[in-house]
């Protein structure tokens, strides 16, 4: 792999034991990304897109293959030490947001770094706002929920949500940000205003950007097109 890899994937496959045996849901998927690279990954519903973002992501351990994240080899790793490798380079949008329903927009927002234990979660000398909290209300002001700081999941919108989590996955400042369906529940403008914030990151900080999209023209924005059908690379297309 090349110094500049932050992801490279091989013969990646996943297996789930299930009461009618085993399933395979992703076979043997190969891609390697540069730094700054973007990928979108499409394909019908069950084929295997979630999955394989979760792989690459290390919230999940393959049954066969490999995948190297930042130069680091993941699969083999327990769940503690892919924890640290993603706090360390991972931002991730799930799907169903995952926000966490005890805690405000700024509190989720707020999560990775609390996690991390960062010395910009302390207050400032003579009171007042700590670095990470102005950094975690300025993205919240970004995707444009700054009025919206203290309200808790249930008081928001569904786009509201996938908003907060996206601003969640920007305080962690990734080396690579997977995205899982970033403008399924947005309206046209909001879509927008969120492609604009990820793909502006993607640009500006040559983040590595890996989405998951059934929105043809969000995914031709990428580099790159991998298209999956029953689990398997059907398609790879460089724009
Ligand atoms: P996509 O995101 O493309 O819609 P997924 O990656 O979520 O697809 O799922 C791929 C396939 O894996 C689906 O058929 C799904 O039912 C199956 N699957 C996902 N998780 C599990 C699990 N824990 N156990 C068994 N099957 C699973
Ligand atoms: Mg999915």
């Amino acid at each position: 792999m090349t110094a500049q890899s932050m992801l490279k994937v091989q013969r990646l496959t996943k297996t789930y034991a299930t009461a009618a045996g085993p399933l395979t849901v992703l076979k043997e998927v190969d891609f390697d990304l540069g730094r700054g690279a973007s990928l979108a990954i499409v394909g019908p519903s069950g084929s295997g897109k979630t999955t394989l973002l979760g792989l690459c992501a290390g919230l999940d351990q393959p049954s066969g293959g490999t995948v190297e994240l930042a130069g680091e080899s993941i699969g083999e790793l327990s769940e503690d030490a892919r924890a640290l490798v993603r706090n360390a380079h991972v931002g991730f949008v799930f799907q169903n947001f995952q926000l966490i329903p005890t805690l405000t927009a700024l509190e989720n927002v707020l999560v990775p770094v609390e996690l991390r234990g960062d010395a910009s979660t302390k207050l400032r000398a003579g009171g007042g706002m700590s670095v990470a909290e102005e950094e975690a209300r300025g993205l919240l002001t970004r995707v444009g929920l700054g009025e919206r700081c203290d309200h808790y999941p249930v008081q928001l919108s569904g786009g509201e949500q996938q908003r907060v989590a996206l601003a969640r996955a920007f305080m962690n400042r990734p080396k690579i940000l997977f995205c899982d369906e970033p403008t399924g529940n947005l309206d046209g403008d909001t879509a927008h205003a969120m492609v604009e914030l990820i793909f502006g990151l993607n640009h500006e900080k040559q983040t590595t950007l890996v989405l998951v999209t059934h929105d043809p023209d969000l995914a031709k924005r990428c580099q790159r097109i991998l298209r999956l059908k029953g689990g398997a690379v059907i398609g790879d297309e460089r724009i």
